[in-house]
């Protein structure tokens, strides 16, 4: 009888111990969906920019509430594109198709595989701003960035990579050859090159000034803005000013008859 008490002691102890026990492990693993974003430079919305990819189609006509003056300039300039919708976060989204912008080549970075997706806007911009950074002696851009849906990081914030409205450049070239923004731009030389040491360096300030001369975007970050920005220029919110023009007929000339 005694050892049938203490065998019924045991097992409830046992019981009582095991109960905690699981709930304690449930504890220290708590079910917390992570969110995959693979990136130490910008924070995710619940999903990765991925995900986002996968609801980006074609489409032929301008769908409600795009801005159709803004396509219609673009054509007129003569760049080509696809017109897209499902873009999350973009109002009137395009794929970039012409390899030059107002005369400057627009070359993916190395790291880019994604698709150069912006807003009318933005490339309406960059296009219209083409002379004055052919004149800064910039021939190409290379960048990383175009639109991505994320936030900005250690903010609740979206980017403005979200909206279409902005571009990571992490490279130019020109006649000073190729100047990448980590290994070439020099920090806390201000001005427009006068102050450089390099040409590469001067390359990039001459850069800098000839969008902000003409308030081209709302903000331009650089190395000199903080940590993050170390290896690229960020520009975002293009002026809505700045307009494009289209592009001039060429004249047939009339063949002689002799
Ligand atoms: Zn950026």
């Amino acid at each position: 009888m005694r050892r049938r008490l203490a065998m019924a002691l045991m097992v409830l102890a046992g019981l009582s111990l095991a109960v905690p026990e699981a709930g304690a492990r449930r504890r220290r693993r708590p079910k917390v969906r992570k969110a995959k974003c693979d990136s130490l430079r910008y924070g995710c919305v619940g999903k990765s920019p991925k995900y986002y990819d996968k609801l980006v189609r074609k489409i032929y006509r301008p769908a409600k509430g795009q801005d159709r003056a803004c396509l219609k300039r673009l054509r007129a300039a003569g760049i080509k594109f696809h017109l897209l919708a499902g873009v999350k976060g973009v109002k009137t989204p395009v794929l970039i198709l012409s390899r030059r912008l107002g005369r400057v080549l627009y070359r993916k970075s190395w790291s880019n595989k994604r698709r150069f997706i912006l807003d009318c806007q933005m490339v309406e911009v960059l296009a219209a701003m083409g002379s004055e950074i052919r004149r800064a002696g910039i021939a190409s851009i290379y960048y990383s960035s175009s639109w991505r849906y994320s936030i900005i990081k250690g903010s609740r914030r979206l980017s403005k990579h979200a909206y279409g409205k902005a571009l990571d450049i992490t490279a130019v070239d020109g006649a000073f050859g190729y100047a990448s923004v980590i290994r070439h731009y020099e920090r806390g030389k201000w001005g427009c090159g006068s102050r450089n040491k390099t040409p590469k360096g001067k390359a990039w300030r001459a850069f800098y000034c000839a969008l902000k001369k003409r308030n081209a975007f709302r903000m331009i970050f650089t190395p000199d803005t903080d940590r993050i920005h170390r290896d690229h220029f960020h520009v975002d919110g293009p002026n809505w000013r700045i307009r494009i023009k289209p592009r001039p007929k060429r004249r047939r000339r009339r063949r002689r008859r002799y």
